[in-house]
């Protein structure tokens, strides 16, 4: 959501007015102020859905992550479940049984040794799911100075410049110093070395992203894992990792059984998830686990009155909406695990063809091929000097597909890509309709004397791949 800037007509604009199809014209109703008095509901209603059609198609958006297909019964659930606050656990017990069941078959998927004892929470998305286990992070490190009688420092975070906004955000509002590892080379993430190389006594924490923003890729946990336990052998540093799975934590349990990223590995003490992204869920609904009670410390959970016991939460919003989480619950029912591994490889083959075909046009070079996270970025070979990603994404835009375009960060921001994300819904068929439009725009842009549009007039979201504050380079 934009924080709305003034406007620079004083923000009173122009009337609405509506069409004199209906009965009732004239209608005209302000469009900054409140109106005097009402309007008809259905004026009201086809008003805003006539407007609303200037959204855009969301199938042909391959910027964004998230759900933008569910099943009809998944969106009759949620209908009727448009009046549940998730936070009256007491008039609504049986939607946090559902939330409750949720944390344990993640729980379960994400190879808890005890899946009893893990503390977990649904919230609006990731972003909050972050914020609660960066806190987590920041809380523990904060009493193991006070017990240590040590200095209170200025705790710092290690990760890579790719993470998705969020982190930056965590950092800035709660007061930890980010420590980003830029990219280098071919190096597109994090590694073991480069993430230990920056720890010291005041780092609260490792995020260990599994599913990049900025191009797909799983980043190596477990050899993050491996290289923090030697650290810890070798200097009594005791660092542990988070692991962003908003992406990947939803695609490796299923296409990915032996690649260990998560519980399975002590060291990793939370994983966040967006249920709204690859759990399938319409947008709303994000997962924050910890591996036990000594991962959350009891000094951050609320206690709130449940059926007159006492029901601990922990979220940074109070009312919530109560609908994803049971759209949740419907989809691990509904698909169990065969039907989530269908769905996901689905997405992962049709990643992987397409990008294959995409390889094959000529102009570009793949920086990943959508094997990992169904996502992938590429860019244009320098041969092609007619044009760049800007003019691929702009003519994309004009048959109505959104393929962001964005410059990578520190150090390799001399590299400009187009990333697309396969979400469930993107099928094959629609790959083959993408690849003739790329093939039918070719020759024109082949011909251009040199790029034509850049960074500034990108214009499509890139879903928090994009710079927006110049990130300073990681330290060192
Ligand atoms: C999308 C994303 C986020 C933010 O998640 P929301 O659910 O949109 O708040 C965080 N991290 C990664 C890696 C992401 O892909």
């Amino acid at each position: 959501m934009p924080l709305m800037p003034p406007r620079h007509d004083g923000g009173d604009g122009r009337d609405l007015e509506a069409n004199p199809i209906f009965s009732r014209e004239p209608v005209r109703v302000p469009r900054y102020a409140l109106p005097a008095r009402e309007t008809a509901p259905d004026v009201a209603y086809q008003m805003i859905h006539d407007e609303l059609m200037l959204d855009g198609n969301a199938r042909l958006n391959l910027a964004t992550f998230v759900t933008t297909w569910a099943e009809p019964r998944a969106r009759a659930l949620m209908a009727e479940c448009a009046a549940k606050n998730m936070i009256d656990k007491d008039e609504y017990p049986q939607t946090a049984e559902l939330e409750e069941r949720c944390v344990r078959m993640l729980a379960r998927l994400w190879h808890a040794e005890r899946p009893h004892e893990v503390m977990g929470c649904s919230t609006t998305g990731s972003s909050e799911a972050a914020m609660l286990a960066g806190l987590a992070l920041k809380r523990r490190w904060q009493h193991r100075r006070r017990a240590e009688g040590a200095p209170e420092g200025r705790p710092n975070l290690v990760m890579g410049i790719n993470v998705q906004v969020c982190w930056e955000k965590f950092a800035d509002y709660f007061e930890v110093e980010p420590r980003y590892v830029p990219m280098e080379g071919d190096r597109y993430h994090l590694s073991p070395e480069t993430a230990v190389e920056r720890c010291d006594e005041n780092t609260i924490g490792v995020v260990a992203v599994l599913g990049s923003t900025f191009d797909g890729s799983y980043e190596p946990v477990a050899g993050i894992a491996a290289a923090l336990d030697d650290l810890r052998a070798r200097t009594g540093l005791d660092v542990p990792v988070h692991v962003d799975g908003a992406s990947g934590a939803m695609i490796a349990p299923f296409l990915d059984p032996d690649l260990e990223w998560d519980f399975r590995l002590p060291r990793v003490a939370s994983i966040n998830t967006s249920g709204h992204k690859y759990g399938l869920v319409m947008p709303g609904v994000g997962w924050a686990l910890w591996r036990d009670a000594g991962a959350l410390p009891d000094d951050l959970v609320f206690h709130v009155n449940y059926l007159g016991g006492d029901m601990p939460t922990f979220a940074l919003n109070f009312s919530r909406p109560g609908a994803q989480v049971v759209a949740q619950y419907y989809n691990f029912l509904r698909l169990g695990f065969e039907g989530y591994r269908r769905v996901q490889r689905t997405c992962r083959d049709v990643a992987t063809r397409l990008a294959g075909e995409i390889a094959g046009l000529g102009p570009f070079e793949l920086i990943t091929d959508g094997g990992e996270a169904p996502v992938f970025a590429f860019r244009v070979r320098e041969e092609a000097a007619g044009f760049g990603v800007f003019d691929v994404s702009g003519a994309l835009r004009e048959r109505g597909w959104l393929v962001p375009a964005y410059t990578f960060p520190e150090n390799r921001t001399d590299l400009e890509v187009l990333r697309i994300v396969v979400r469930n819904g993107f099928s094959h068929d629609l790959a083959d309709l993408l690849l003739d439009d790329l093939r039918r725009i070719l020759p024109r842009l082949e011909r251009q004397p040199g790029p034509r549009r850049g960074a500034r007039d990108a214009g499509v979201f890139a879903h928090g791949a994009e710079t927006r504050h110049p990130r300073r380079p990681g330290r060192g």
